[in-house]
């Protein structure tokens, strides 16, 4: 940490404090002897705490099935580990939150608790779908994550809140605090927490929530959950934005490898402790009336992005990677589903085969990365002339094919002609006095043109492949149209 900044921290009278209770509750958190009862007289100093409690065991959030009348029945329902963690949050928060509301230079306190009590929800949430043991000292550490805002602005007010209201993300705020003051909220949170001596899975968790993801073979820990709490808070506060929807699922997936719909999942597990979590902790994140839609239009959205991923996945999988053009398996659905139409409704179909001429002498003379380079100009040569519905895509090797659905000899005659003067016009300059340039032959057939039809779409490949074999007997560079008396010469 930054050694000014934590002779200021040392020195500083108007940091938040921890309230008396906690500090009780956290010396029995880190005494390995703890017991019940203990805790419960611990707690029974403060009622209103002791009612919190009661309240919290009987609430959806904890998911009792049977009901505490008492602060014992409460413990035990929770069991100790629990009541220790649900205790010091509660106690934290609402002192905090009070601290926080007498300070006279507020930082927007509403967003600030509001982003924090969802960002310990969703961490708790992630908690629990990961099958973590204890999901509350998750809520505990997203709850903390961010103390160290707190600290900022009670420790230099003037400075830190022209900062505060500059940043444009949460992971921007942590930036710009470490340029200005050579350390981040993360840091200082964790040092405020070490004085506190708060238990250290939790403040680590805080330290290193805003730190790298771990390498995917490592099992994810705590600290990555609550890394992930706050992208999952930022987007149920934005909601209908994509960037924080976007930033969501890439925090997901690096720190936890959880996809969109594990990450659906944890919103519906927010979604059903938030009314809970609201009247515990007594604030306000959303109306109940808005809390549906925007939980539906998270989901909604999150769902969206997985569709477009599949749709990114499919498109990719069509493509071929050197030049970018459909590939074969493109080729094969869109030639089957083209042909059947074009021989059922009696609509024209052209096919050309088209197959660069001496192409292993390029490969031969220049290398095979010129080769490449010439196979990516005639698919741009190509691309460049076809209609939007026409289907183009590279056959194999140095073989393309290109489908004219609706169009007849007749009518794609000039558009072949274009097609072949735009291969032989490359030049591909190697930047060495050489130019390499290169032709091609094209085999063209057509279905329900005139009197001609084929039976089956095997046979109009065949009949393309004949007429290609014409071009390159005769002497290459030219466009062999498909005729009766061709076939069976190959
Ligand atoms: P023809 O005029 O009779 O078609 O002769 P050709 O040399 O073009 O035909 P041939 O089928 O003998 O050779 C095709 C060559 O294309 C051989 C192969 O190495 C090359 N080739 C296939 N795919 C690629 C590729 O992706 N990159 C490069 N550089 N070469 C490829
Ligand atoms: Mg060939
Ligand atoms: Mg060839």
């Amino acid at each position: 940490m930054d050694e000014n900044l934590a002779k200021r921290m040392r020195f500083c009278k108007t940091l938040p404090s921890i309230p008396a209770v906690a500090i009780k509750v956290v010396e029995l958190a880190n005494d390995p002897d703890t017991d019940m009862i203990q805790i419960c007289d611990c707690i029974a100093y403060d009622p209103a705490l002791s009612a919190k409690l009661i309240k919290a065991a009987n609430s959806p959030m904890y998911k009792s099935r049977r009901s505490a009348d008492n602060l014992r029945q409460a413990v035990s329902m929770l069991g100790t580990h629990a009541t220790i963690i649900i205790t010091l949050s509660f106690s934290l928060a609402s002192s905090l939150m009070k601290q926080d509301g007498n300070h006279q230079n507020r930082i927007n306190s509403d967003n600030y608790w509001r982003r924090t009590m969802l960002s310990a929800l969703a961490s708790r949430a992630l908690g629990e779908k990961l099958g973590f043991k204890s999901p509350d000292d998750l809520f505990l550490a997203g709850l903390l994550q961010d103390l160290g805002i707190l600290a900022f602005n009670a420790m230099m007010p003037e400075q830190y809140m022209p900062i505060f209201a500059a940043a444009s993300s949460h992971d921007a705020l942590l930036k710009l605090e470490r340029e200005t003051f050579g350390s981040g909220h993360d840091e200082v949170g964790y040092e405020l927490l070490k004085q506190w001596k708060l238990p250290d899975y939790i403040t680590m968790a805080c330290l290193a929530s805003h730190g790298k993801p771990s390498p995917q073979e490592v099992e994810p820990t705590q600290a990555d959950c609550v890394a992930v709490s706050g992208y999952i808070a930022d987007c149920l506060l934005n909601y209908g934005d994509v960037a924080t929807i976007n930033a969501a699922v890439i925090a997901a997936k690096s720190w936890l490898d959880l996809d969109e719909s594990a990450l659906v999942e944890v919103i519906e597990i927010i979604n059903f402790s938030l009314q809970a979590a609201q009247e515990l902790f007594e604030i306000n994140i959303y109306h109940p009336s808005e809390l549906d839609g925007i939980m539906s239009e998270a989901k909604e959205l999150l769902a969206m992005h997985n569709l477009v991923k599949i749709r990114e996945l499919e498109e990719k999988s069509q493509r071929d990677a050197l030049t970018g053009a459909h590939n074969r398996g493109y080729f094969d659905t869109a030639l089957e589903r083209e042909f059947e139409l074009s021989s059922k409704q009696g609509l024209p179909l052209t096919l050309a085969i088209i197959d660069l001429d001496h192409f292993k002498n390029i490969n031969d003379t220049y290398g095979h990365p010129v080769g490449d380079d010439i196979l990516i100009a005639a698919v741009r040569a190509i691309s460049a002339q076809i209609r939007q519905d026409d289907i183009f895509a590279r056959y194999g090797g140095e073989e393309f094919v290109v489908i004219l659905p609706g169009t007849s000899l007749l009518s794609s005659a000039k558009l072949l002609v274009r097609l072949k003067d735009s291969i032989s016009a490359i030049s591909l300059d190697l930047g060495d006095g050489r130019i390499v340039s290169v032709t091609a032959s094209f085999g063209v057939v057509a279905n329900m043109d005139g009197n001609l039809r084929f039976e089956h779409k095997d046979d109009l490949i065949r009949a393309a492949d004949q007429a290609l074999y014409a071009a390159k007997r005769g002497g290459r560079n030219q466009i062999v149209v498909w005729r009766s008396s061709l076939a069976g010469v190959e």
